[in-house]
C-alpha cells in the first residue's frame, strides 16, 4: 500500500494543511464496484474529500460520513471515513461514462448535477451532527470548501484528483486540503490562495511523480513545517453478523417471507461488495432473537 496522507503547518502556524495520495484505494474502490470513468472520478473524488476532512476534524472511534446528493447521472454517492484514515463508499450508478469536456478532462460537474452536499459527523455525543449546503460547483473540491467555509465557519481551500485511464484502471488520486487558523491573516491568505492557482493540474503532478511532501511544500511553502505521516486504506467493516443485526429489525412478516418463500437470504453490502448468504434455519434464529428481544 503506498497510500498516505501528509499533515503540515506553515512558518506561522496558521494555516493547517492536509495532501494525500490515494491511488491504491481509488483503484480497490473501482475495482469492487466496477466503476466506470465518470462514476469513478466522482466516487473517487468524494473517498479523497472524505479522508482529508476526517484527518482534518476527527479523532479517537469518530467518524463522518459525506453525502453528495445531486440529480446528475451518477445518482447520489455515499462515503464513511473513520478517525484512524480508513473509507469507503459508493455510487447508485457505477456504469456511468460521459463524453469529455472541451479541456480533454471528466466532465464531473454533469455527473454530479444539482442537489445538496450534507455531512454527518459521529461524535459518540447522543446525536450524530449533520451539516448541508447546496452543491455550488458539481466539482466535488469546491463543494468541500463550500461547505467547510460556510456550514463550519472553517475558510479553505481544496484540491482533489482523480485520473481514470483509458481502460477504467485509476492512473492516480489524491488532494489536499488547506484550512486557515483564526490567526491567519488577509495577506498569508491571498499569498497562499495565489500559489494554489499557480500549481500545474494535479493530475499530472501527480501523474509525473508528486508526492504528498511536495505538494504542501508547494502550497505552504518550503519552509513549512510537516507533523505527521499516516497510511490511509480503503476498508470496509461489514460483517454477517452485522447484517444478521440488520435483518433482525425488519418486519416479522418480512423475515416471515424470506423463511417460507425464499428459503433463505442474501444481501449484498452497498460499500464493498461482499455478498452474505442466510439459510432458512439462521433466518429462523434470527426471528426468535427478534421475537425474544420484544418480550422484554
Ligand atoms: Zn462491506
Amino acid at each position: 500500500m503506498n497510500d498516505y496522507l501528509v499533515k503540515a503547518i506553515d512558518k506561522t502556524k496558521n494555516l493547517r494543511l492536509l495532501t494525500v495520495t490515494a491511488k491504491d484505494l481509488v483503484s480497490e474502490a473501482q475495482q469492487r464496484h466496477d466503476t466506470w470513468s465518470a462514476s469513478s472520478a466522482v466516487l473517487g473524488r468524494t473517498l479523497v474529500g472524505s479522508l482529508l476532512l476526517a484527518g482534518a476534524e476527527l479523532t479517537d472511534k469518530e467518524e463522518l460520513t459525506v453525502r453528495l446528493l445531486g440529480n446528475g447521472p451518477v445518482g447520489p454517492t455515499i462515503v464513511t471515513a473513520q478517525a484512524d484514515l480508513t473509507v469507503k463508499g459508493y455510487v447508485k450508478n457505477p456504469h456511468i461514462a460521459l463524453p469529455p469536456k472541451k479541456d480533454g478532462h471528466i466532465d464531473v460537474k454533469q455527473a454530479v448535477g444539482q442537489g445538496w452536499f450534507e455531512v454527518t459527523k459521529d461524535l459518540g455525543l447522543k446525536e450524530p451532527y449533520t451539516g448541508q449546503v447546496p452543491i455550488v460547483s458539481g466539482e466535488i473540491a469546491e463543494d468541500f470548501a463550500y461547505y467547510l467555509t460556510k456550514s463550519e465557519q472553517i475558510p479553505s481551500a481544496v484540491g482533489l484528483s482523480v485520473f481514470v485511464n483509458p481502460n477504467n484502471t485509476i492512473g492516480e488520486a489524491g488532494g489536499f486540503m488547506l484550512q486557515a487558523l483564526p490567526g491567519a491573516s488577509d495577506e498569508l491568505i491571498t499569498r497562499t490562495i495565489k500559489r494554489i492557482k499557480e500549481l500545474p493540474a494535479l493530475s499530472t503532478s501527480f501523474l509525473d511523480g508528486m508526492t504528498p511532501e511536495d505538494l504542501a511544500r508547494k502550497i505552504l511553502g518550503t519552509d513549512c513545517k510537516l507533523l505527521e505521516k499516516d497510511n490511509v486504506a480503503y476498508k470496509c467493516d461489514c460483517s454477517k453478523e452485522k447484517y444478521a443485526g440488520i435483518l433482525e429489525t425488519l418486519k416479522t412478516s418480512q423475515l416471515q417471507a424470506m423463511i417460507n418463500e425464499d428459503h433463505g437470504a442474501e444481501l449484498t453490502c452497498s460499500f464493498c461488495g461482499n455478498k452474505y448468504h442466510y439459510t432458512e434455519d439462521e433466518l429462523k434464529d434470527i426471528l426468535a432473537k427478534k421475537n425474544a428481544e420484544k418480550d422484554y
